[in-house]
Formats: structure tokens, sequence, C-alpha cells
């Protein structure tokens, strides 16, 4: 086994980063960002060991594309850092961020040839611009701008970031705590991806598979009476409402069930749990909103969504419009490609017999397109 423990660092929530993905989430073919700069190196590193740190509400969808360890981030950098230092049992630490997509082996290589030389290795890179600092021009040469992957002496660097000074960078920490620095030279293509602009000058990244995903979704509510009707997003003139811990609107249930499914992103009792009292009576038009909003920050547009409402009673067909305008504008979908159909039973059943409501729906989704915006 290596002495040597890889740590990726993705559990940023992409601020700085404007289109509605998350940056860990963006795909390089069908890998999210996060999977491909993490074989990458393991590419250059087989037996390195692996520690990703996440954001804790996406690590069970992380967990199903990867055998690796995954610890979740803390609200800083050097949060998420000290908590995936607990894990490293290796005398040699390489922290990087998923930002730093396009890393080459040739880098990864000369970092190691360099370990003994200091507590922590460093790639850095020159300054050829003039540099002013404070209004102050200052000898360029001795302004370097420092990149990741850095390697450390773990045992070290645990040392050094036991303080409540927040670094940039771990060999900052270190030096900060007396220990050494070696400067390496470091690689102009290992840019960091910061702002969505930058997507474009990244030339190791693939642009993500256009291939098309479908899921579906299902869902039975009973009726109860002395409740409003609310289905598909729309307020329904019943006697009737549904029994149910939310709202109750069936229609938009199978619909995130849908969603959830074309994404792969579980079901929508892993997302709202009914033991949960932050969802009672919720309206699920705001759950709805969630559920996209979660699409898009994994990386998922979606394309289309087509329901069928199966009632005996009560009568879909005035509201059908009014519910495929307002569902398209939750999905931020037009009107054209959200379907909403209605069908009875013939009288069969628990729903011929009018006691409660089923829906079925479909949605698809694909990758969104970062190279071509
Ligand atoms: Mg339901």
């Amino acid at each position: 086994m290596s002495d040597l423990t890889l740590v990726l660092l993705a559990a940023g929530n992409s601020s700085r980063f404007k289109v509605p993905v998350k940056k860990q989430w963006l795909r390089i073919g069908h890998d999210p960002l996060w999977l491909y700069v993490t074989y990458r190196i393991k590419k250059a590193l087989p037996d390195v060991n692996i520690i990703l740190c996440a954001h804790a509400d996406e690590i069970p969808f992380m967990r199903a594309m990867c055998d690796f360890t995954i610890v979740a981030g803390g609200n800083t950098r050097q949060q998420s850092l000290k908590n995936a230092l607990i894990e490293v049992k290796t005398p040699y630490v390489m922290v990087t961020d998923v930002a730093r997509a396009c890393i080459n082996s040739d880098l990864i290589n000369r970092l190691i040839e360099s370990k003994t030389l200091a507590d922590t290795i460093v790639p850095t890179l020159d300054v050829h611009d003039t540099v002013v600092y404070a209004n102050t021009t200052i000898e360029r040469d001795q302004v370097k701008r420092i990149q990741t992957p850095q390697l450390s002496k773990t045992e070290v660097l645990r040392l050094a970031l036991d303080t409540d000074i927040e670094f940039t960078d771990e060999s900052s920490a270190v030096v900060a705590y007396g220990g050494t620095r070696h400067f390496i030279m470091g690689d102009p293509h290992a840019a960091k991806l910061t702002m969505s602009s930058d997507v474009g000058s990244l030339e190791c990244l693939n642009p993500p598979s256009n291939i098309t995903f479908t899921g579906n979704g299902f869902d039975v509510h009973p009726f109860e009476e002395g409740k409003p009707m609310v289905l598909g997003g729309v307020a329904i003139e019943s006697p009737l409402g549904f029994k149910a811990h939310s709202d109750g609107d069936v229609a938009i249930h199978a619909l995130i069930d849908a969603l959830l499914g074309a994404a792969c992103l579980g079901d929508i009792g892993m997302l709202f749990p009914d033991t949960d009292d932050n969802f009672k009576d919720i309206d699920s038009k705001e759950l709805l909103k969630q559920c996209v909003n979660k699409l898009h920050q994994f990386g998922f547009v979606i394309l289309h969504a087509d329901i069928t409402i199966i009632a005996q009673a009560p009568k879909i067909a005035p509201y059908k419009d009014l519910m495929r305008r307002t569902l398209s504008t939750l999905l931020h979908l037009p009107p054209a490609r959200v379907n909403v159909k209605a069908t009875t039973t013939e009288h069969l059943g628990f729903i011929g017999r009018k006691e409660g409501v089923g829906v079925i729906a479909t949605a698809s989704v694909h990758y969104f397109d970062w190279k071509n915006g």
C-alpha cells in the first residue's frame, strides 16, 4: 500500500460559479468533475489511498458512484481538510481541489520525488506581469502563484491546521506553524476552474454526454373531507382534499419521483421525509421547486414531463391547461414540453369507487452542457 493519501476537496458551494450546476457535478462525459479529477490522479498513482471531502447531502449519491472513503466537509476549506485528515493513515498527504481539474502526471511525479525535501512541497508559477502592491511596484521575481496539489507530511499538517487562523492553502499554515516549504515548478495547464467563463480554457475536459435519461413516478392519495384540494399545483373545486403529510398534491409527488428517477437521485421520501415536521402541510409546489433546484445542482437540465391523472372524481379536464402552465413555470420549461392527461378507471377499483386519485408521471433530463452554455 502507498505511503500517500490523496485528499480531494469537493465540498464547495460554487458561490463564484454562476451556472445552476455545482462545479463538482459538471459532467465530463458521464463522470461528475469530482470523479473525473480523482480518476485522473489515480491513473498517475494507482496505489494511492483516496479520501473525498464532500457536502453531506451529496455523499449518498457519491457513494453510489465510487468506493472511495468520503467524509463530510465543513464550513470552510480548512475545516473540510481537517475533517479529512482525521481519516488519513499514511505519513504523507496530497491535498487538491476539485477545481484543479487538469492536473497531469508529470506534476504529481515531481511532487512525490521531492517529498523528503521539506514539510510541504508546493507547485508554483512565476508571474510575468508587473505586480503592484498597495501602490508600490514590487519585484515580480519574488512573487509566486501557488497551486495545488500540495504534498505534506501528515503529522505536521495536522498540527499546523490546529488553529483558528484561516489559511488559503496548506503551505501557508505549515510555514506559520514553523514548518518548512519547498517550491517546485507548477503546471500552467493545471488552471483552477473558478468562474463559469473558465470552463472553455480547460482543454483536458471533454463535453458532457448528450444522452437523454427518463424516469417514472407513481403516487396515490385517498380523499379526506374538509381539506382544500390541490392537484398539479392548481386549486380544484371539490368538497374533498387529499389525506397526506403535505398538501397532498399527488400529481406533483408523482412528477417529483419521475424527475428524481431520471437523474438517479433517489425518491421523494429520501428528499422530503414525512417524519420531518418542516414538510407538514407544505405546498407541494415548494417541494417541486426544491427538487428542480437539486437536479440543476447535480448537473441536469429538465427536458420534458408527462403526467397522467387517474381519477373517477373530480373532473380534471377543466384544469388541465392551467396545470400544464403552472408546472411548466416550476420546471423552467415552455408549456409545449409539459403534458397533462386525465383518465378514469371506468369505475373499477378504489379510484373507480371515488376513494382517491392515482397519478403516473414520466420525465426526461440530460446533462447541463457547460461547454455550450
Ligand atoms: Mg404522495
